[in-house]
């Protein structure tokens, strides 16, 4: 996207001036069929723009373009790559404005939401910016003295890099920005529901200097039918995803035939723990983050609230109060603070997985229902006396719906918080130094909120264990992730 565009129409002006083609090369081109997708604004369900709708042939023209781009980008000097990612960076932050606006328009979320995201995206090529000058390696002599090793680490090569459609710019930077800064070359896809946003970032990128060829950008309406072959074509050596957990296991067993390197950001389920000795202010701020950011969708969202029944009620009715005064709407009003769903499907299943619990006999204490009109709003809810086997303590809700249940020992709240297939993060309240100690090392998690409601950062490794995920983004292990390791054994003369 260009600099800020004039006009009496922000919305058309930021959509007209976002590229609808296939990145490809350096040069944005249509599908070779011409097909195109349709981009839907979830506020009021009108299409907003058509995009090019790439068949498995465009893929492997972009995956030719990243194999053909590999061995100049790697020897690129890292600070040339470094300087790129802050040339990217800079001209994001200039843009915050007109970037937001899109997000907000083909995902949904407030525009406040929709400007922290592109800042926090920027971020990460402003860290792996600095991160690029870093690649280091080692010289050690062998334990018996009689040879020494060098270690070095070079870049992986190619990447086939897949993001959802919740975070459409930061899940793009959070593995751009490493994949740029090791050296490597890419084929990444967005998601159908929210590819502008990418495009957007793929034209800032190729106007910061990143040469031709290094990034190309694929859209699709059929993604395992583009994904898979390039996934099993053996050119590319390194897949990273951020998705459901269903989807990486489907491309884990695609991998699996070249044996790539993966890195898999996958679903959530996350608890939050409320104990009798917290700060319930705290705690609800803490509730209010974790749950509404993003309407709630997002991996990292609380799906689960566990609070000490001697604290229960108290934080249910502060949580209700704090929920009902939210103001629902479309992201491009003033003073909005929840948009819509993504889509229909999105928020049949919120509707789904509160009927299910209230069938379970859970309250509605506020919301509980969707909003009649156009678009896919759901209102904030919070229900209490969720039982343990309701369905939305088991799957993402990925939705304004906060179900609180109680417990009664540290045991019981560790148990319960562990009782899932996922396990990306867990939040904590509490006062109590031990406890929280204790109970940070017991909670199975890749991430701990203690005290807080956000875990999120460009500079800390985020990721998940149990079917959360493998690997890190973020961080300074964020680089490893598009790095071999190569040794060499030095023999020495005599
Ligand atoms: P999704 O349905 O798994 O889709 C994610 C991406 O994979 C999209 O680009 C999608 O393309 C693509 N995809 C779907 N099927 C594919 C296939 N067979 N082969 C190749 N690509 C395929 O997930 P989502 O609904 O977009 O995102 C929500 C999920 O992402 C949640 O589970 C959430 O927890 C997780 N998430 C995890 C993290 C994390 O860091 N751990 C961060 C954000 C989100 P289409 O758009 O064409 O379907």
């Amino acid at each position: 996207m260009s600099a800020t565009p004039a006009g009496p129409d922000p919305e058309q002006a930021v959509l007209d001036a976002v590229p609808t083609g296939l990145f490809i090369g350096g040069t944005w081109r249509p599908a070779a069929s011409g097909a195109t997708l349709a981009v839907d604004d979830p506020a009021t369900g009108k299409t907003l723009v058509e995009v090019a709708n790439a068949a498995p042939d465009d893929g492997r023209a972009a995956l030719d373009a990243a194999v053909a781009a590999q061995p100049g980008f790697a020897a690129l000097p890292p600070r040339e790559r470094g300087e790129i990612l802050r040339r990217a960076y800079e001209l994001i932050m200039s843009r915050v404005d007109d970037l937001a606006l899109l997000m907000t328009l083909e995902m949904g979320k407030p525009l406040a939401e929709s400007k922290g995201e592109v800042s926090y995206a920027a971020e990460f090529f402003r860290w792996f910016a600095e991160e690029a000058v870093r690649i280091d390696g080692r010289y050690a002599v062998a334990p018996n003295g009689a040879s020494r090793f060098l270690v070095m680490r070079q870049p992986v090569g190619v990447c086939l890099l897949i993001t959802p459609w919740n975070f459409p710019m930061a899940m793009g930077t959070r593995k751009i920005g490493p994949a740029v800064a090791a050296g490597c070359t890419m084929v990444i896809k967005p998601a159908q529901q929210t590819p502008l946003s990418m495009h957007a970032l793929a034209a800032i990128l190729a106007e910061a200097g990143l040469p031709d060829g290094v990034l190309n950008v694929v859209t699709t309406a059929t993604a395992g039918r583009l994904m898979a072959p390039l996934i099993r074509d053996g050119r590319a050596r390194k897949l990273s995803f951020t998705g459901s957990t269903q989807v990486g296991k489907t491309l884990l067993e695609h991998a699996s035939h070249q044996v790539l390197r993966t890195s898999m950001e996958l679903g959530g389920n996350a608890p939050f723990l409320v104990f009798g000795d917290a700060d319930l202010d705290a705690a609800v701020d803490g509730a209010m983050t974790a749950k509404m950011r993003n309407m709630g969708e997002a991996c990292t969202a609380a799906n689960r609230f566990l609070v000490h029944r001697s604290v229960a009620d108290a934080f249910a009715d502060r949580l209700t109060e704090r929920m009902a005064t939210l103001r629902v709407g479309r992201g491009t009003d003033d003073g909005v603070q929840v948009g819509p769903l993504v889509d229909a499907t999105s928020r049949e299943k919120v509707v789904e997985l509160v009927g299910d619990a209230v069938g379970h006999g859970a309250t509605v204490r506020v919301g509980g229902a969707a909003v009649d009109g156009p678009g896919w709003f759901y209102r904030p809810t919070v229900l209490t006396g969720v039982p343990l086997d309701a369905r939305l303590t088991k799957e993402e809700i990925f939705g304004p719906v906060a179900p609180i249940s109680v417990f009664d020992t540290d045991d019981d709240a560790v148990a319960a918080a562990n009782d899932t297939e996922f396990g990306l993060v867990s939040y904590l309240y509490t006062e109590n130094l031990a406890r929280a100690l204790r109970v940070s090392e017991a909670l199975e998690a890749g991430m701990i909120g203690l005290n807080t409601g956000l875990v999120s950062n460009p500079a800390a490794p985020f990721g998940g264990i149990k079917q959360s995920g493998l690997g890190r983004e973020g961080g300074s292990v964020g680089i490893d992730e598009y790095l071999e390791t190569k040794y060499v054994a030095l023999g020495l003369k005599g």
